[in-house]
This record gives structure tokens, sequence and C-alpha cells, in this order.
């Protein structure tokens, strides 16, 4: 254990507020306070919600639950949690996520290190003094030797600029900050706007209410369906008793999960084979599909044989021709957007109460005061949902006015797009940590288990530099560099750089062009932290300043 900052430090850190500062009290935030408590050091807290869950504290639209399989998207540190807690479904709802979190901060006393309803807005490295002085939308200033961002991939709701916005005269929702009372659709006509991973699972949920819904459609989404089922005491107790093997299966994963890439191509496998297996895959639920065979994510010949299974499917799912056409997506490769992992969402439009609009050859004008005008016609709507994502990877950090060494901004270094020496830190801003930082395998994967792998490794760096009465880290620009190209050149072997995606900023106007999370998949990634730890944190500049 390391001893707290008040009990051993000497008088130069007397003035420390604590020893670190956590923004975010999501997944991330709770786990680092968790292992920062248990080093013994002294950790404070920001969470702008007025309580602990993160995006499962904002996601509350009908609907929202994981799409990584709950046994699966679960903390791994401590056995004790994991048999206090039992999943009811196969992929948990939103409520019951966030009571698992709730239950955490409980079980583990997190609560009181936390200053929860305050935003911090600015983080500056003091250079003479080596801490960072965070300030907080409450007028709040707390210096602290170490910051960790867990401020969350997904966590700062994209509104599109459609002109009129603000002239609609009903109820408008944005599905990353909907009303904890919950909307009441009941005869109305509802709107709404985005299919992506959120719309897909809000869509099926508002049709069994709205008098009436119209979905607009920018592009459509492939999608898988869940093959949701609820999970009984069997299902905990086979997976508690191979859980050392499933865990570390799922570390060493490419996308922290159980779903084990075999070495089979698309294109190697006979046409009745590949029929057989896409075909089970697609009966068992989830994700497993995209992750079969290893040549999808690569190869365009190998990917379209995919696509074409699944656009079957929507074709074989949707009565109406021309809507099942119109949800058919051809214009990217199957996985290169967030795959979607649905519950009836292409059965929703058999329904006689919603209408697809696709935007495709009538694009939105604007919003007006009763409803939706596109270029062809006008919608009559009480209600918008905005399901339009996220300003994802960089939002919630660009938002923070983050200043380095010698006063630089993080928003002018990374103008042209995030740069960082593993996700885990960025050159020019001393002791910051990043938690699944761009460049890091992150929104690709099962985020707890990259999350846990990250917390995991900052804890033991803090401890690695107290053990060696070091107090400065910072990542050396030429290793950056070198991951960058790295992170870029994996990118630009597959088909992820084809596709308009959020992965790569496009949904955000003027937001640079890059593939942010890094494609190298979480076992490998793993293993290159390791190694780098391992390495006396090699690419890391290191020292004692006071
Ligand atoms: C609808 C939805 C479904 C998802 N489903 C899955 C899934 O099935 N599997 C999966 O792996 N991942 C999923 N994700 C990704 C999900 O974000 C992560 O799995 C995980 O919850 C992230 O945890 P976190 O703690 O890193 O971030 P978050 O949960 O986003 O928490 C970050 C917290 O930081 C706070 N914060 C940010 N900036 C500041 C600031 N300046 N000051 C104070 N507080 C601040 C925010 O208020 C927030 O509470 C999903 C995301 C969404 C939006």
């Amino acid at each position: 254990m390391m001893p707290s900052v008040t009990h051993s430090a000497g008088a130069a850190d007397a003035a420390l507020d604590a020893d670190v500062v956590v923004v975010g009290a999501g997944f991330a935030g709770l786990y680092m306070l968790y292992r920062l408590r248990a080093l013994g050091m002294r950790a404070i807290a920001f969470e702008a919600a007025d309580d602990v869950g993160g995006t499962w504290y904002f996601n509350r639209y009908p609907g929202c639950r994981c799409d990584v399989e709950s046994l699966m998207y679960s903390y791994s540190f401590s056995e004790e949690l994991r048999r206090s807690w039992t999943w009811s479904e196969r992929y948990a709802p939103q409520a019951e996520i966030l009571a698992y979190l709730r239950h955490v901060a409980e079980r583990f006393d997190l609560r009181r290190d936390i200053r929860f309803s305050t935003r911090v807005v600015s983080a500056v490295y003091d250079e003479g003094r080596n801490r960072w002085q965070i300030a907080t939308d409450r007028g709040e200033q707390v210096a602290a030797r170490f910051c960790v961002m867990a401020s969350g991939c997904l966590s700062v709701p994209r509104k599109p600029g459609i002109p009129g916005v603000d002239s609609f005269a009903g109820e408008w929702y944005h599905t990353g900050q909907w009303p904890a009372a919950g909307v009441d659709f009941s005869g109305k006509r509802v709107g709404v706007i985005g299919t992506g991973s959120t719309g897909l699972q809000l869509i099926p949920q508002v049709a069994k209410q709205a008098r009436h819904l119209y979905v607009f459609q920018r592009t459509p989404a492939y999608s898988l369906p869940a093959k949701n089922r609820p999970l009984g005491p069997g299902d905990s107790a086979e997976f508690n008793a191979a859980y050392g093997t499933l865990l570390e299966t799922m570390r060493h994963s490419l996308t922290g999960t159980l779903h084990v890439m075999k070495d089979q191509s698309v294109l190697a496998t006979a046409p009745e084979e590949r029929e057989r297996i896409c075909e089970r895959l697609w009966n068992e639920g989830g994700a497993g599909l995209m992750y079969y065979f290893n040549d999808i994510a690569v190869d365009a010949a190998a990917n379209e044989e995919i696509a074409r299974f699944v656009r079957r499917k929507i074709k074989e799912t949707v009565k109406d021709p021309a809507t099942a056409q119109a949800l058919t997506p051809t214009e990217y490769p199957i996985g290169t957007k967030r795959i979607c992992i649905d519950i009836d969402y292409f059965e929703t439009y058999n329904r006689d109460n919603v209408t697809l609009v696709p935007l495709a050859h009538d694009p939105i004008e604007k919003i007006t005061a009763h409803g939706l005008r596109t270029a062809h016609g006008h919608y009559d709507l009480d209600c918008l949902v905005f399901a339009t994502g996220y300003d994802a990877l960089t939002g919630a950090l660009l938002q923070i006015d983050i200043r380095g060494a010698g006063g630089e901004s993080l928003r002018d270094k990374w103008q042209a797009g995030p740069r960082t020496y593993l996700g885990l830190g960025t050159a020019g801003f001393p002791n910051l940590f990043l938690v699944t930082g761009p460049g890091s395998p992150s929104v690709l994967s099962n985020m707890v288990v990259s999350i846990e792998q990250h917390v995991d490794w900052i804890a033991d760096c803090l401890k690695a530099l107290h053990d060696r009465k070091l107090n400065r880290i910072e990542p050396r620009a030429e290793f950056e560099e070198e991951w960058m190209n790295h992170v870029n050149e994996i990118a630009g072997h597959t088909l992820f750089v084809r596709a308009a995606s959020w992965y790569m900023g496009a949904n955000i106007p003027g937001k640079p062009r890059v593939f942010m999370p890094y494609l190298g998949g979480v076992g490998v990634y793993r293993r290159k932290c390791a190694e780098v730890a391992a390495d006396g944190y090699r690419g890391f500049d290191l020292a004692s300043v006071d």
C-alpha cells in the first residue's frame, strides 16, 4: 500500500488537495477511484451528473441496453462483486446496468470521494509546481499531481444542426439526455432522426406506444438480431464456473469478448458451408457473425459475402419491398460503422403505424413549428427524438480547456486529429492519463475489459512511480509519432476507412477525418502496454521534479 499524501509527503506537497483528480464517474471513474484508494492515494472525482453511471445514467431512452452480453459486460476486479450480482437478461437493460454501477459505488463506498453535479471546465498543468490545477463550473479549484480523464468516449451528445430546430413547438429529446421520469408517447405522432445503434434500439419501443412513428433515415444500418433472452441461475453458475478461462479469453481476444476469430477466410469457405455458418451465427444472435471469419474487415469481396447474407435477411423480414430496399445498406462495408444488435428492428416496419422516410432522395430541409419538412413533403409531429449520436472519443476531452507544459492547449495540439501514445497519454501533457483514449481499442471493444486494462495500467504506473520516488511521467513525442503511424497503418489496411463513421469523426461537421481507435485488437494491445510497463515505461520520460 502506498501511504496517503497527508501522512507521507514532504512540505512541497502540503498544498496538494489531492494526489489524483479523476474526471467522470462511469465504469472508468468508479474503478479508477477503487484502485487509487487501494494504493492509499487521495483522489477526488468530479462528475457532471448528480449520480454515478455515466452512459447508463444519461441514456434512459426506451430500449436502451448493452449490446455486449451482460455476463461479459461486467467488472472482473472483484469476485465478491461478481457473486453478489445476477444479470436478468442476456443483454441487460439500461436501468439494470445503472443499478449495477450504483451497487458498485455503494459496495466499495466510492461516493464519498465524488463531487457530483460538478463539471470540470479546465485543467492546467503548472510546470513549476508539477501539478494539475483543476477548475470546475462551481468555482472550485483543486491542485493534483495527476489527472485521469475518465470522461467517456460517448458522453457528449450531438444534436444535428438542422435549421429551425428551435422553432419546434412540440417536445424534443436527445437519447443521450433522456428525462429520468421517462416519456409517454401514447397517442402522439413521433419523428425519430437517426438509425445507428441507439435509433435501432429505440424505434421498436416507440412504435409500440406512438400513434404514428416516422423514422427519418439518412444511412441504413446493418444489424444482427440480439436474440435476447432471460438469464437463469444456471447461466451465471456456468459462467462463474469457467470464469478464469473465460476472462483470459476475453482479455486476449480481438474485441474483449468471447468471440474468437477462426483462422478461416470467407472466400476460402465453400458457399454451402459459409451459408450454414452464417445461418447458425445469425440464429445464435449477437455480434458473432462479425468476428468468426478472419477477412471480413480487410477483404472487400469477403465483406460483401457477409453483407449480402444480412441484406437477404432484411428482405425476408420486411414485407413491403420498397421499404425493405430503403432499409438495405449498400454504400459501405458491413462492420465498418458500428454493427447494430437489435430486437425486432426490421420487423417494426411491418407495423401500420410506422413509416420509413429515406432521406437519400428527399433530404430534410428544416424543422418547423409543427413538424419536419423534407424536400418532398411535410410531416406533422408532436414529438421529435434525436438519436443522432455523440461527439465520440475526443468530445468530452476537448470540452475541457486542457493546457499542458508551456501552456499548450490540447485543442490546438489535436486540431488535425487526436495524437496519443498508446491512447493513454499525450506528449506535452505530463501526468495526464486518458482512459480508453483515441489510439486504444476503446469503442471497438467490450469497453469494460478495456477500461479495466487501462485503469490497472495507470494504477500500476502510479505505484511504480511512487516506488521509484518519481513524480512526473510524460509520453515522448517520437514514441507518440511511431504509435500514431502504427494506428494509422493498421486502419489503412482495413475497410474501416471506407465508411463515413463516427470512428472517423464523420458525424461532426468540421471534425478531422482520422480513424481514432486502435484496430490491432484488445489482446495484442494489452501485450504491448504490458511490455512498455515491463520495460520501465518505454517511450515515457520519467522524472522527479521537486
Ligand atoms: C447507448 C449506449 C450503449 C452502449 N453499449 C455498450 C455496450 O454494450 N458495450 C460496450 O462495451 N460499450 C457500450 N457503450 C459504450 C459505453 O460508453 C462504455 O461501455 C462505458 O459505459 C463507458 O464508461 P466510461 O466511464 O468510460 O464513460 P461514461 O460512462 O461516458 O462516463 C463518463 C462520465 O464522465 C462525465 N464527464 C465528462 N466530462 C466531464 C467533465 N468535464 N466534468 C465532470 N464530469 C464529466 C460524464 O458526465 C459521464 O458521467 C455504449 C454507449 C452508449 C451511449
